[in-house]
C-alpha cells in the first residue's frame, strides 16, 4: 500500500478515526433523533456500499486506524455485512467498530464478529418494554435484549450500551441500566442529548446533565475515575467489584475538542470535520467523477484538514437547532 502523509489538522491534531454513516434509514424513530415522519434520501443520493468500502480504504491509506460504522441503523442496510467483510480485511485498520440499535443483532452478531468487528455499541434507553416503545416509537425491547445477549455470546472484545436520558421520560432508569450492564459484564455510556435536527420537543425541556447522572450513580456505586480516553468527549469511571465502566459523553462541555481525533462521513458522502459545525466537503462528486482514480479524493481529504474547526458550539437555549442535520444523517 502506498504511504501518504497522515491527516494532521491546522491545530496539530492527528485524525486517525472516522465514523461512517452507511444509511439515513432506520427501523426506529427515537424521539430525540428523528421526527415522527421523516423523509429519507433517494437511493442514488446515498453512497453505494462499494463507495463506502473505497472511502474507508482511502482513509486507511492516509493513516486512519479506527472506523466506526453507524447510521441511521447500519444493520438495516441491505448487504451491510458485505461492507464489514471488505473493511474487516484492510491492512492498517486496527479497530472496526459498530453502533447499532440492536434490533438485528440476534441474527447478525456472529457474522459481524467473524467479519472482524471488534466492539459494538448498542443503544438502549429503557428496560421497560412500554417505555422503550414510546421512546423509539417502533422498537421492540425484547428483540434488542436478545440482540445484546447474542452479542455477548458471540464474544466481541467490548460491548457498550449507549443511553440518552431525557427528563420526565427515562431519567429514573440510570441506576437500573447500570445494574443491567454490571450483571451482563458490559459497559455503558450516558450521552447528553444534543440539539441535532428539529424533533418534536424542545431540547432544554428534556435535557439531563451528566453531572447530575454521575452524582446519582455515585450515591449507589463506588466509582473511580479511569484515565482511559478514546480521544473523544467521553470520561470513564470504573464500578468497584465489577467489570463495568461507565462513560459520560458530554458534548456541551468544551473539555475535549483539543484532543479530537475524528471526522464524520454522512451517507451522502459529506465529510464533516466537526459534529457541531457546518464545515464540510463533498466527497460523492469525486467518487463518481473519478471512479478509478483516488488522487482527487485524497487531495480533497488532505485539504479538508485546513478547515477542521477548533471546537463546536452547542447552545440548548437557542430557538433553532445548532445544527440542522439529524444525528441519523451524520451518524452518532
Ligand atoms: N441507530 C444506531 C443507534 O441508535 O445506535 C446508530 C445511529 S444513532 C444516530 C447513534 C447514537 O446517537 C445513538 O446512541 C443515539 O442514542 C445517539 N443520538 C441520536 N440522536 C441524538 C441526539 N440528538 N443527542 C444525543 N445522542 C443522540
Ligand atoms: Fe434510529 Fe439510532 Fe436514531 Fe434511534 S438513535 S432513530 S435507532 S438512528
Amino acid at each position: 500500500m502506498r504511504h501518504h502523509p497522515k491527516l494532521i489538522d491546522q491545530f496539530g491534531r492527528t485524525v486517525d478515526y472516522i465514523r461512517l454513516s452507511i444509511t439515513d434509514r432506520c427501523d426506529f424513530r427515537c424521539v430525540y433523533c428523528m421526527s415522527e415522519d421523516m423523509t429519507f434520501l433517494p437511493r442514488d443520493e446515498v453512497l453505494s456500499l462499494e463507495e463506502c468500502a473505497r472511502l474507508v480504504r482511502v482513509f486507511v491509506s492516509l493513516g486512519v486506524s479506527k472506523v466506526r460504522i453507524t447510521g441511521g441503523e447500519p444493520l438495516v442496510r441491505k448487504n451491510a455485512l458485505w461492507l464489514f467483510e471488505e473493511v474487516g480485511q484492510l491492512q492498517g485498520l486496527n479497530e472496526l467498530v459498530l453502533t447499532t440499535n440492536g434490533s438485528q443483532l440476534e441474527k447478525q452478531a456472529v457474522a459481524l464478529k467473524n467479519s472482524g468487528v471488534k466492539r459494538i455499541n448498542i443503544s438502549v434507553d429503557s428496560l421497560k418494554p412500554e417505555r422503550f416503545k414510546k421512546i423509539t416509537r417502533t422498537g421492540d425491547l425484547n428483540k434488542v435484549l436478545n440482540g445484546i445477549q447474542a452479542s455477548i455470546d458471540a464474544g466481541f472484545e467490548g460491548i457498550k450500551l449507549n443511553t440518552v436520558l431525557m427528563r420526565g421520560s427515562n431519567d429514573d432508569e440510570a441506576a437500573d441500566l447500570v445494574q443491567f450492564a454490571i450483571d451482563k459484564k458490559i459497559d455503558i455510556s450516558f450521552i447528553e442529548e444534543m440539539p441535532l435536527g428539529e424533533v418534536d420537543h424542545t431540547r432544554n425541556s428534556t435535557f439531563v446533565s451528566n453531572t447530575d447522572t454521575l452524582k446519582l450513580l455515585q450515591s449507589k456505586y463506588l466509582l473511580t475515575p479511569s484515565l482511559e480516553t478514546t480521544g473523544g468527549p467521553a470520561r470513564y469511571w470504573r464500578v468497584a467489584n465489577s467489570a463495568t465502566k461507565i462513560g459520560f459523553i458530554s458534548p456541551h462541555s468544551h473539555n475535549f475538542c483539543e484532543s479530537c481525533n475524528r471526522v464524520r462521513i454522512t451517507c451522502k458522502g459529506e465529510l464533516y470535520l466537526c459534529l457541531g459545525q457546518e464545515d464540510k466537503i463533498e466527497l460523492m462528486p469525486l467518487l463518481r467523477e473519478f471512479p478509478h482514480d483516488d488522487a482527487p479524493l485524497i487531495a480533497a481529504i488532505l485539504g479538508s484538514m485546513a478547515i477542521k474547526p477548533k471546537g463546536h458550539d452547542f447552545d440548548l437555549k437557542r430557538a433553532q437547532p445548532a445544527v440542522i442535520r439529524f444525528m441519523s444523517h451524520t451518524g452518532g
